[in-house]
C-alpha cells in the first residue's frame, strides 16, 4: 500500500509546489490518452537537487514517481496505474546555453518544444524533430517518448538529436551519460537508453542537444491518387530513388472527407493524396527533388500536381494534414475517433500494402479506419472511428487491432513508430519484443532496483488494453 509523506515533500520543495487536493490529482491522473488513475501527491520541482531529494526520499519509502511534461502522450504513459507522486518537471525550463560555436545548446526537461526553436532562430538553427504537438511537448517528454514529427524524414527523431543527457537515477544519483561532441565511442551508449524509456530508468534534469541550419528555400507539393495502393508504390520509389524529402506525408480518403467537413477546405475526395516538401539553400538543389517528385507520382498514376515555394501557398496545401488530428472525429458524428492502434512503423516497400491491409481489415469488422502519416519516415498512422457505446464494435476493434499488430509485425514493422508504448500498446509490445523482454527487465533492474520509475508501463503494462480502455470510454460519458 502506498503512503506518500505530503509535509515531507513540502519540506523538499516548497507548499506552493506540492498538490495533494483531490481535483488536482485528478487532473494530473490522465493524459491525451483514454486511461486515467489517481497519483497520492504532484510535487513540481525547481531544480536537480531536489529531485535528487524527492528521489531519496521515494526509494527509501518504494514511493512510484512518474516524470511528466505536459501529458500530451497518446498511450496512457503519465498515468499513475500504482498511485504515488507525479513529478510535474515543466518548472525546470531554463535554456541554459545556445553554442553555435560547437553546434548544440544545454536545456532543462520542462523546456517546451516551440519556445527552443522560437530562441535558436535567431541564430539560423532549429532543433528538428519537433512533433506536431510542439506547442506544448517538453523536451523531457519528447526525448523520454523518442518524439518525431513530419521533417523526420530528412532530419531524424529525438534520438538522432540527443547529444548528451544529465539524469536523477531512482536512488536520488545524480549522473551525466554521452558527451557534447558529435561522435563519441567511449563505451555503452547509455545516453540513449534513456531516449524511448517513457519514464522508466531515471529523470532527465538536463539536455544536450544538436542542431541544423534554417534552410533558405522550402517547396511544397501535393499530388493526388484514385488508388490508395499507386500513392504506397510512389511513397516506396521516392524513398529508394536517392530523393531527399523534407517531408512526405500520406492522407486517405477518410481523412480528406473529414478534413474537408471540419476545415471546409474543398478537397479532392480522391483515394490519396501525396504531400511533399524539399528543402535547401539553392533552387538548384530543390527543384530536381520536386520535379523527381512528379515524374514517379505520375509513374504511379498520380495526378492534379501542384508546388509552391511561397509560404502562404504552401500553408493552402498543407491545411488538410495540418488540421486532421481534430478533425477525424468530424468524420460521422455518430463515431468517435479512437487511437486504439495509431502509428505504426513499416518498412517503404510496404507501405500500399499496409494502406490496404488497414482497410481490408476496417471492412471486414464493418469498421471505419483512416491511413495517413508520415510516411517518408514509415510512419502509418490510423485512428478507429467507431460508436463507443456499441459492445460489439469493440469486440470489432479489439480483433481488427490485433490482426493489424500482427500484419505490421510481419512485414517487418513494429508497433509504435512515435507514440510510444505506455498501456494501450503495451500486449503488441510484447509480442514483439517477446525474445528481449527479460533483457530489458534486466536492464531496468540495474537503474531502478526497487521498480518505483513508472512503474506498470512498457514490458509490464497490461495483456488486456482494450477492456480497460473500453471501461474508461463508459466510465467517463
Ligand atoms: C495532437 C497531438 C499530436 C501529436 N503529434 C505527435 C507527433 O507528431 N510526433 C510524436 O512523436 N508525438 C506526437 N504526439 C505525442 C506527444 O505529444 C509527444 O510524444 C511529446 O513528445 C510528449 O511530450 P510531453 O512533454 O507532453 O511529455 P509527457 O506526455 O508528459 O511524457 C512523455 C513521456 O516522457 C516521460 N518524461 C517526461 N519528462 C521526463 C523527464 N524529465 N525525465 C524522464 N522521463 C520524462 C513521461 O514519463 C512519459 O513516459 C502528439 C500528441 C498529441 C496530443
Amino acid at each position: 500500500m502506498v503512503s506518500v509523506n505530503i509535509e515531507k515533500l513540502k519540506a523538499i520543495v516548497g507548499e506552493q509546489n506540492i498538490l495533494s487536493d483531490p481535483a488536482d490529482l485528478y487532473i494530473y491522473g490522465s493524459d491525451s490518452s483514454v486511461h486515467q488513475a489517481m497519483p497520492h501527491a504532484v510535487a513540481r520541482p525547481q531544480n536537480t537537487e531536489q529531485v535528487q531529494a524527492i528521489m531519496r526520499y521515494a526509494n527509501s519509502e518504494k514511493i512510484p514517481v512518474i516524470p511528466r511534461g505536459s501529458a500530451s502522450v497518446m498511450c496512457g504513459q503519465v498515468v499513475p496505474v500504482y498511485g504515488g507522486i507525479i513529478l510535474d518537471m515543466r518548472d525546470m525550463n531554463r535554456i541554459l546555453e545556445i553554442n553555435p560555436e560547437d553546434g548544440y545548446c544545454r536545456v532543462e526537461p520542462g523546456v517546451v518544444d516551440d519556445d527552443l526553436n522560437r530562441a535558436l532562430k535567431p541564430y539560423g538553427v532549429f532543433y528538428p524533430p519537433t512533433p506536431a504537438s510542439s506547442v506544448v511537448a517538453t523536451i523531457g517528454g519528447e526525448i523520454a517518448n523518442n518524439a518525431s514529427g513530419t521533417r523526420s524524414v530528412k532530419y531524424g527523431a529525438a534520438r538522432d538529436a540527443v547529444l548528451a543527457v544529465k539524469v536523477v537515477m531512482a536512488n536520488g544519483d545524480c549522473f551525466s551519460l554521452g558527451a557534447n561532441t558529435r561522435v563519441a565511442a567511449s563505451g555503452y551508449p547509455l545516453e540513449k537508453l534513456l531516449i524511448g524509456s517513457e519514464g522508466t530508468l531515471a529523470i532527465i534534469v538536463e539536455a544536450t542537444l544538436r542542431f541544423v541550419p534554417i534552410p533558405k528555400l522550402r517547396c511544397m507539393g501535393i499530388a493526388k491518387f484514385n488508388l490508395l495502393s499507386d500513392a504506397g508504390h510512389a511513397i516506396s520509389e521516392i524513398m529508394s530513388s536517392g530523393c531527399q524529402p523534407s517531408m512526405l506525408e500520406l492522407i486517405d480518403r477518410i481523412a480528406i472527407v473529414a478534413a474537408n467537413k471540419a476545415e471546409k477546405l474543398g478537397l479532392p475526395e480522391v483515394d490519396a493524396i501525396l504531400l511533399f516538401e524539399a528543402d535547401g539553400m539553392v533552387k538548384e538543389v530543390v527543384d530536381p527533388e520536386v520535379q523527381k517528385f512528379q515524374s514517379i507520382c505520375e509513374k504511379h498514376n498520380g495526378f492534379g500536381f501542384e508546388y509552391s515555394y511561397e509560404e502562404k501557398e504552401r500553408a493552402r496545401i498543407w491545411a488538410g494534414r495540418s488540421k486532421l488530428f481534430p478533425s477525424l472525429s468530424k468524420y460521422d458524428e455518430r463515431l468517435a475517433s479512437t487511437s486504439l492502434a495509431d502509428d505504426m512503423a513499416v518498412p517503404f516497400s510496404k507501405m500500399a500494402e499496409t494502406a490496404d491491409k488497414i482497410h481490408e481489415v476496417a471492412d471486414r469488422h464493418g469498421l471505419v479506419m483512416t491511413a495517413y502519416g508520415h510516411c517518408g519516415a514509415g510512419c502509418m498512422h490510423t485512428k478507429i472511428l467507431m460508436d463507443t457505446d456499441d459492445e460489439s464494435q469493440w469486440e470489432a476493434a479489439k480483433a481488427a487491432v490485433a490482426e493489424i499488430y500482427d500484419f505490421v509485425q510481419s512485414v517487418g514493422g513494429t508497433t509504435s513508430a512515435e507514440h510510444g508504448i505506455g498501456l494501450s500498446k503495451a500486449a503488441a509490445f510484447k509480442k514483439e519484443k517477446a525474445e528481449t523482454l527479460e533483457l530489458m527487465r534486466a536492464i531496468k533492474k540495474a537503474f531502478d532496483p526497487n521498480n518505483i520509475l513508472n512503474p506498470g508501463k512498457l514490458m509490464d503494462g497490461p495483456d488486456d488494453w482494450v477492456s480497460e480502455t473500453q471501461l474508461r470510454y463508459q466510465t467517463s460519458k
